[in-house]
């Protein structure tokens, strides 16, 4: 490659990695975490500046959620953030692990305190290596409203109402739907679909797929689904308005007809079938996007290949971006491990979150840019390299490849050549 993995010799003395707030979660995922922190970063960074929270359930029971709290408000102040997965405690684990109470995802009051616009999922390609899609796909999944969000009730036969009362109390309250039920069992189901950051979704998402050479698409179900019209109305202004003149130069609408084209959900659905080829985006509501990345990942071989980047606004405009990879604690590993088997975790999704996050808090916070950007590109180039030399965890090298011990090893020594 082209590029070594010359961390050491770039670093005779550590640098100061400018501040950002470190989220760590549980299991697996935290272990193989700690050791990349202890072989991989410190040795030539100095993270004194990072801002570092325990999110493991034991230490939100210890602290009443205290954690969680300030975890938050540590992130909309500093604006870049690395997250760990994190167990989101069932039933049976609140008794295992002794809490006081069944504590809820974190996701939800990440979402709300930093004013959450999208989440974006993107594949990830190691050069030299094939997965699932040639070229990157892009996804921004729209981060609030819609059925996340819903409140329901069982019901049985009668009429429902569904009345909106304006906050200005001059103004008169306005029937949203009013109908009969004829079961003897029904789910009723509320829910709105905030629509005053959609604008903030598109120029993330223009911007991004603009700067990468991607086709975007917006997609939705509004054929059906009418309520939908505002969500593709809204990313259509933007783009003509602000982004068409520079897609056209770009050449990236010539297949499409000089125009920002709307799919309908289910079409996309197979298109990420069929166009293997990459080198296109959607722009999705919330739960569209949660079902179509997932299937996103499957094409791509894994969820271990797909970032996942939650986007949102400061009240003075800034972005705030919450970096995390889409697996889970990898749960199953971590019981092998503690029984003393060997296990292969593959660590790339989380570690292209931490050198995003680091990227981010580089360049909200300058000083150090250059240092930083040449340490995240060693590292990924040092990544990249054990999956192509055949040194890769098992989910991609097969049988052959390293333990979670000795993928971490590996790098480090080509780090410190
Ligand atoms: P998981 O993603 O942890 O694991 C699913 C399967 O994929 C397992 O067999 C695992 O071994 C394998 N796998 C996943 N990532 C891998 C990797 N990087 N390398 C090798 N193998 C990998 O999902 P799960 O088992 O359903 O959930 C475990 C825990 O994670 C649960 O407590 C759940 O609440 C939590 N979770 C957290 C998040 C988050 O914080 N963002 C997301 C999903 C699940």
């Amino acid at each position: 490659s082209a590029i070594r993995a010359t961390a050491a010799r770039a670093f005779a003395t550590k640098f100061v990695a400018p501040p950002m707030t470190y989220i760590a979660g549980e299991e697996m995922s935290w272990y193989t975490m700690k050791i990349i922190c202890e072989k991989w970063v410190d040795p030539f960074v100095d993270t004194s500046k990072w801002e570092y929270f325990d999110l493991s359930c034991k230490s939100r029971d210890q602290t009443d959620d205290k954690v969680l709290h300030d975890a938050v408000a540590s992130g909309k102040r500093l604006g870049a953030i690395f997250k760990e997965p994190t167990i989101t405690p069932t039933t049976e684990q609140v008794k295992e692990f002794g809490l006081k109470k069944p504590f809820g995802s974190p996701n939800g009051a990440m979402r709300r305190g930093w004013n959450g616009i999208t989440i974006s999922r993107d594949t990830i390609h190691i050069p030299g290596i094939k997965l699932g899609f040639e070229n990157p796909v892009f996804f921004e999944r729209h981060a609030v409203g819609g059925e996340y969000g819903a409140s329901w009730k069982g019901v049985g036969k009668g009429k429902v109402l569904t009345t909106f009362w304006p906050e200005n109390e001059k103004e008169k309250p306005t029937i949203v739907d009013g109908r009969v039920l004829h079961d003897d069992e029904s789910a009723v189901v509320v829910y709105d679909n905030p629509l005053d950051n959609v604008e903030d979704l598109a120029r993330i998402f223009f911007d991004r797929c603009l700067e990468a050479k991607i086709v975007p698409y917006v997609v939705t179900k509004k054929t059906v689904f009418k309520w939908q019209e505002g969500f593709w109305q809204k990313m259509k202004k933007v783009f003509d308005a602000e982004y068409k003149d520079a897609y056209l130069k770009a050449g990236l609408l010539d297949k499409t007809g000089g125009e920002l084209v709307h799919l309908i959900s289910d079409a996309a659905t197979m298109q990420i079938i069929r166009w293997t080829g990459g080198g296109f985006g959607m722009a999705c509501h919330n739960y569209d996007g949660d079902m179509l990345t997932d299937e996103v990942a499957q094409v791509h071989r894994s969820p271990g290949f797909i970032t996942s980047n939650l986007v949102g606004k400061n009240e003075d405009g800034s972005l705030i971006k919450e970096f995390e990879a889409s697996h889970g604690t990898v749960a199953d590993l971590w019981h092998m491990h503690l029984r003393g088997e060997e296990t292969s975790m593959n660590p790339l999704g989380m570690v292209v979150a931490l050198l995003g996050a680091m990227d981010h808090a580089a360049a909200l916070n300058p000083a150090t840019q250059a240092e930083v950007t040449k340490f995240t590109v060693s590292v990924r180039e040092a990544v990249y390299e054990a999956f192509r030399t055949g040194k890769g965890t098992r989910d991609l090298t097969g049988p052959q490849g390293l333990t979670t011990e000795q993928f971490v090893d590996w790098v480090a020594d080509n780090l410190a050549k």
